[in-house]
């Protein structure tokens, strides 16, 4: 029996959940803070979720809405169905959908919605002639747990960037991980262990920036699920421990043309990059310490970036260096010529993040801004004056100044959108202000005795 009000997608999701015996439908949706939540469904309700949507409390939701206009739809999107890697049997399988959010009042998209907030910017790029691809590289740890479970920040290994075994022992959870992501359509670039002991590095195939702040997020629970059956913790903390690399997201962006162009390339120039990438570059560089209240969220944020750590700290680009905010990577071919954001890291939301970039990145091109020189030097080993010098700017140093700065620019509050943008300030502030209050260890070592 076939459904008129069935979509071509949805029928597909069906026949699979047929075949692979899926008994539960996992339906995701994501909250402000990226944090991924799920209602689950039996399977028979699927077309019922494809046609009418499933209805939920959105009252209790991180920043979603007031507890008198809680009704809220979730309408998953058929592309987004995968398997579950680690609650797959021959007999027993769940699935996931994510779910665009409807506000059940209006029948409109649900303006809270971080993916919602990421179509807006899309749409806005399309509407100036451009899709948007991203490729992120999330960085990771994978630490030991104590005897209750709970992570320690003991890695699981004492390996070094690009180690192999037997020092990276670490290497049979990637492999596992990789597996998993693979059977979710995953397409692996590479993997590597990191700088730092316990860091690792999976990288995924770059898609248009939807599907990517996705994957990010499905990315993101695999890993933690599959360490987690390995009994290690998998954290995209940024900085976990003090004093040795900590965790980035860098962020590569391309825009193309309507005929399926790199609109980023030109081959005539120096850095092969396009009059529009380097407007892009300076949008995104004018933006950057409002950015960095999106792409770098929580306090720990700023603990990474510091001088020293192959993490940026200063508001340049470069076509070599990894001092800077932006890098351009080289490129075996035009389609290839992309920039690298190098501040994000894996605590955002990716969909707020990646909308805020792409909105700045815009915002440079619809204002035609010029892009200063790349700065090729190692930037950490500026002084100040020369910092002054070249005109470089430093990136907020704590959260707190990162809202100031998010309160001070508007292109940066519309990207997230007048629903997102106050819930994100309060919520961000409330966590600012109880870090502000707690005394650390640090200070107690130093100051307790001393005074
Ligand atoms: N872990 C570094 C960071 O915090 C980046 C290392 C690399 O270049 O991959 O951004
Ligand atoms: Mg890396």
């Amino acid at each position: 029996m076939t459904n008129e009000n069935l979509s071509a997608e949805a029928e597909r999701a069906i026949e699979e959940i047929e075949d692979k015996n899926v008994d539960f439908l996992r339906l995701q949706f994501t909250d402000i803070l990226g944090t991924v939540k799920n209602v689950s469904v039996p399977a028979d309700q699927a077309e019922k979720a494809f046609t009418e949507g499933i209805y939920f409390d959105g009252s209790s939701i991180e920043g979603f809405v007031r507890i008198q206009e809680s009704d809220m739809r979730l309408k998953p999107d058929p592309e987004t169905f995968a398997v579950l890697p680690w609650r797959n049997t021959e007999e027993h399988a769940s699935a996931r959908l994510i779910c665009d959010v409807i506000n059940t009042s209006t029948g409109e998209p649900f303006e809270g919605d971080p993916r919602y907030v990421l179509k807006q910017a899309l749409e806005r790029a399309e509407a100036l002639g451009y899709t948007v691809n991203a490729a992120p590289e999330p960085e990771f740890f994978l630490f030991e747990e104590d005897e209750d479970g709970r992570a320690t920040t003991e890695t699981s290994d004492f390996g070094g960037y690009f180690d192999l075994a037997p020092k990276d022992l670490a290497s049979d959870v990637r492999r596992d991980i990789i597996y998993g992501l693979e059977s979710m359509d995953f397409e692996i670039e590479a993997s590597h262990h990191e700088v730092a002991q316990g860091q690792h590095e999976i990288n995924f195939e770059y898609d248009d920036a939807l599907t990517t702040a996705d994957n990010v997020s499905t990315f993101r629970t695999v890993v933690r699920a599959i360490a987690a059956q390995h009994d290690l913790h998998a954290t995209f903390m940024p900085k976990p421990i003090p004093r040795i690399n900590g965790s980035g997201m860098h962020t590569h962006i391309s825009l193309f043309t309507e005929n399926g162009e790199n609109a980023f390339h030109d081959g005539d120039d120096e850095f092969d990059l396009s009059e529009t990438a380097k407007q892009f570059i300076a949008g995104i560089l004018e933006h950057a310490p409002a950015l960095a209240a999106v792409t770098n969220p929580t306090v720990n944020s700023y603990k990474r970036l510091v001088p020293g750590y192959e993490a940026p700290v200063y508001v340049a680009w470069s076509d070599r260096n990894r001092s800077a905010l932006i890098r351009k990577p080289a490129a075996r071919v035009p389609a290839a010529s992309r920039i690298e954001a190098r501040f994000p890291d894996p605590s955002c939301n990716p969909y707020l993040a990646f909308a805020a970039l792409i909105h700045a990145g815009l915002d440079g091109i619809e204002r035609g801004l010029e892009c200063d020189d790349p700065v090729r030097e190692n930037i950490y080993d500026f002084d100040e004056e020369k910092r002054e010098e070249y005109g470089i700017d430093t990136l907020p140093a704590n959260l707190g100044q990162a809202l100031d700065a998010l309160e001070q620019d508007e292109v940066v509050q519309d990207a997230l959108g007048e629903h997102v943008y106050p819930k994100f300030v309060e919520a961000k502030t409330q966590e600012y202000d109880e870090f502000r209050v707690d005394v650390s260890d640090w200070e107690l070592d130093r100051y307790l005795e001393k005074f």
